[in-house]
């Protein structure tokens, strides 16, 4: 695939934590976003967090938002989901149910969706691999970047290193999901982190 600007493929967590991010990187790149999460559980949830993906994804194609009460840019971008797989999920991080959020379950998290969005930004001929996730005030962005980094070398690719919830970001992206209506999740997305919310 050729690109006009650098194509960059974008980890997508859930759509709040995208709608910023994605506006913020269209200045630079072509930008393609994967939905690879098989960490989010029950099923119903994944399905509510993908829907609100799609949902972004088409309000940001809109050249009527431009005239709306939102004001952003209209950005086309692609959007696929990938496998839903949480065996193969549950068995990376098999022996970490019991990690608080931030520790070593969470690493094991990154890198094993990081690893397949890597894999397939090789597939779409993308040169730059990124995550919408250090928008999280949950997220540590010195723990996702060095593993972003080092997964994105292993695939001969450059990682963009953020840490996107500053100067505002997440306050932007709370202010958008707002805004677009978009569906916000309570908990990070795996059955522990969801034991550990409630
Ligand atoms: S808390 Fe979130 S980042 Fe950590 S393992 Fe669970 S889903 Fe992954």
């Amino acid at each position: 695939m050729c690109f006009m600007r650098p194509g960059l493929l974008l980890h997508t967590c859930c759509a709040p934590c995208a709608a910023h991010v994605i506006v913020e990187l269209n200045r630079e790149f072509e930008v393609n976003a994967y939905f690879y999460n098989p960490n989010i559980q029950p099923q119903e949830e994944y399905g509510l967090r993908w829907e609100a993906m799609e949902k972004l994804a088409f309000q940001l194609k809109q050249p009527f938002l431009a005239e709306s009460e939102v004001s952003l840019p209209q950005v086309d971008f692609e959007l696929t989901a990938g496998k839903y797989d949480p065996e193969r999920w549950l068995e990376a991080v098999n022996g970490l149910e019991d990690e608080p959020e931030g520790g070593a379950r969470c690493e094991a998290c990154y890198r094993f969706r990081l690893e397949e969005v890597a894999r397939f930004a090789k597939e779409k001929g993308c040169d730059w691999l990124a995550t919408t996730l250090t928008i999280s005030p949950h997220k540590r962005a010195e723990m996702i970047n060095p593993i972003g980094k080092e997964v994105a070398e292993q695939f001969g690719l450059r990682f963009y290193e953020a840490d996107f919830k500053k100067k505002d970001g997440f306050k932007i992206s709370c202010r958008l999901s707002r805004e677009l209506d978009l569906y916000r999740q309570t908990y990070c997305g795996c059955v522990f982190s969801q034991r550990d919310n409630n």
